[in-house]
């Protein structure tokens, strides 16, 4: 039943869904109406792109394929991720008829996955500064630098509820009350643009993880939520709600259960809230071996892909077995177990995301913007960023800023000189790593600049050599880099012995000791405090490190306000698990200069 257009019949070969100028749902109708079960089983399908060829995406009409953590071309470098993706989405369009794939990255702080690239503040900081415009901003330059290197979709951002800072995805949250990361769904407008496809650098942005990530027992990754329908609303479907608002484009599906049923199989939270009652239009996508994950046990079945897709799952991330995938589902399509109107929806909502973004028309990596990756306007605005995102939380006797009078400091502490550990996980690799990983400015060397020729500062990454001589000393600790379950902590939530051990010898030499805490999380300080003149949270900052200096140095006021409560013992977590248990400082704190 497929009618010829005027240009079909005069011979011209321009199909109506080929044509920019007819309305998105007509091109999709039409599309579809010359899509055959293959073709329509392709673009539910995201592959790992090591895991196949350019042949392969041609062949099975593959709709999606990501580079997960660290899956980079070699070396990495934007050219190259531009020739990757130029490469597989030109085997996209060799395809029958021409449909283009996106490609997907986590580009969850800054194009983080490319050697260069501008790394911001993790969510935990962004949340830090109460900036909703901010956030916007760092939204639209994070999609130019992905648009460099072709890449059009980001599983950004991360609207999880944190609520539990022992869950190793607390930096992912921009706070712990649902109106943190409500207000900063900001993000998805500066990714998308004011409308999908409008400008040059619109990516589709993700809204993850649905639903209750950050509610589980113990903090656990990929553990149960264990609370009622109404709390579950209360607390974690906001951001949600407000992400749907802006018309973000995709949701990805959390690991995690609700009262013990996995969300990838969740029919009531997928379909009929978020689809139904929140009104999503766009399309929803499995986590990476989510559905495998459903009856608990290693590989995915037949009766698990069913669920995933009949729960409303639109899009399968099938890192390595995405034949497998495509096999069952046909099957279970054909076996009648997976009705092909929800395939048709399915596709409907992929292909509509896709016409929106213009990818039929402008396929390509757009390499002029090129020069936007790691840009000086973008680490301008990550120095800005970061200073807006320190929390100033003890300052005794006016010890900060480092003014005028301070003539010599001693920096130490492993996170002082360190890009990697300034930056956390998803930097260049999935768990991240210590070291000099992507070019930027430590710490250290912003105080340097920030302190300018007239103050001697001196280093010593584990405090030795420090003596009275010096003004002030300033310990940079933390955590080391992290992610996902990697970074789950039982017990203890306190700073490394080898990190205690620097703070000690500079308060044995009798200075001030201004402890910077380099981390994903508040950290268990409450016994230590005392001995410290001044303590500011810099959570995870990425690349510009200038940016803690500014405020170290007074350059900026600081003005960041606890995203999250600050335990006075490892015990209260969960956070507001009860009354009459005082918080070290309260949610929102965070002082300022006088
Ligand atoms: C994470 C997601 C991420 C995906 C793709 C998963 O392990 O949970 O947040 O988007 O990997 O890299």
């Amino acid at each position: 039943g497929i009618t010829l257009t005027s240009a079909e019949r005069a011979g011209t070969g321009q199909l109506p869904y080929l044509d920019p100028s007819l309305p998105v749902g007509e091109r999709v109708d039409d599309l579809m109406k010359r899509m055959s079960l293959d073709d329509k089983l392709g673009q539910m399908t995201q592959p790992e792109r090591r895991y196949i060829k350019p042949a392969e995406i041609t062949e099975h009409r593959i709709g999606s394929v990501l580079s997960s953590g660290g899956s980079a071309p070699k070396p990495n470098t934007a050219e190259n991720w531009a020739d990757m993706y130029d490469e597989l989405q030109k085997a996209a369009l060799a395809g029958p008829l021409r449909v283009p794939l996106m490609y997907g990255v986590d580009a969850v702080h800054g194009h983080n996955n490319v050697v260069g690239a501008t790394i911001f503040p993790h969510n935990i900081g962004l949340g830090a500064t109460r900036d909703p415009g901010l956030v916007r901003e760092i939204g639209a330059a994070t999609a130019a630098e992905m648009t460099a290197t072709g890449v059009d979709w980001n599983f950004a951002p991360c609207v999880c509820v944190v609520r539990n800072d022992r869950w190793g995805r607390t930096y992912e949250s921009f706070g712990e009350v649902p109106g943190l990361p409500s207000a900063m769904t900001t993000m998805i407008d500066g990714l998308q643009g004011a409308k999908l496809g409008a400008g040059p650098t619109s990516v589709l942005a993700t809204a993850k993880h649905y639903l209750g990530d950050g509610g589980t027992q113990g903090g656990d990754d990929r553990g149960d939520a264990r609370i009622p329908e109404a709390r579950l609303r209360e607390i974690h479907l906001p951001p949600f709600r407000a992400a749907v608002r802006r018309g973000v484009g995709s949701v990805m599906v959390s690991y995690s259960s609700w009262n013990g049923v996995k969300l990838h199989e969740h029919r009531y939270l997928i379909t009929e809230v978020l689809k139904g009652e929140l009104g999503f239009t766009g399309f929803v996508v499995s986590d990476y071996n989510g559905v495998d994950q459903i009856d608990g046990e290693p590989g995915f079945t037949r009766a698990e892909v069913a669920k995933a897709i009949n729960a409303g799952i639109d899009m399968v991330m099938v890192p390595e077995e995405w034949k497998k995938f495509i096999r069952y589902l046909g099957e279970e399509v054909r076996a009648g177990n997976v009705p092909m109107s929800r395939i048709d929806d399915a596709n409907r909502r992929i292909l509509t995301k896709k016409f929106e973004l213009g990818l039929f028309e402008d396929p390509m990596a757009d390499r002029s913007y090129l020069k936007s990756v790691g840009g000086a306007d973008h680490r301008v605005l990550a120095r800005r960023a970061v200073a807006k995102s320190q929390v100033l939380l003890k300052n005794s006797k006016n010890v900060l800023p480092l003014g005028a009078a301070a003539d010599k400091i001693f920096v130490a502490g492993r996170g002082a000189d360190d890009i990697g550990r300034q930056s956390g996980g998803w930097t260049v690799t999935w768990q991240g790593e210590p070291g000099d990983i992507t070019p930027g400015t430590t710490i250290l060397e912003g105080v340097r600049e920030v302190a300018g020729p007239s103050v001697k500062v001196d280093y010593g990454r584990d405090g030795k050599g420090i003596d009275d001589s010096y003004d002030a000393a300033i310990a940079v600790v933390g955590e080391d880099p992290y992610a996902e379950y990697h970074g789950d902590r039982t017990g203890g939530l306190g700073l490394d012995d080898v990190d205690l051990r620097t703070i000690e010898r500079l308060q044995a030499a009798d200075v001030p000791v201004i402890v910077v805490l380099v981390s994903g999380r508040p950290l268990d300080v409450a016994q230590r405090l005392s001995g410290w003149d001044a303590l500011v949270a810099s959570w995870l900052p990425g690349t510009e490190g200038a940016g803690v200096a500014d405020v170290l140095f007074g350059k900026v006021a600081p003005t960041g306000r606890l995203p999250v409560t600050w335990m006075s013992d490892a015990g209260q977590q969960p956070i507001n698990r009860g009354d009459g248990e005082k918080p070290l400082f309260p949610f929102g704190y965070g002082l300022t200069y006088n």
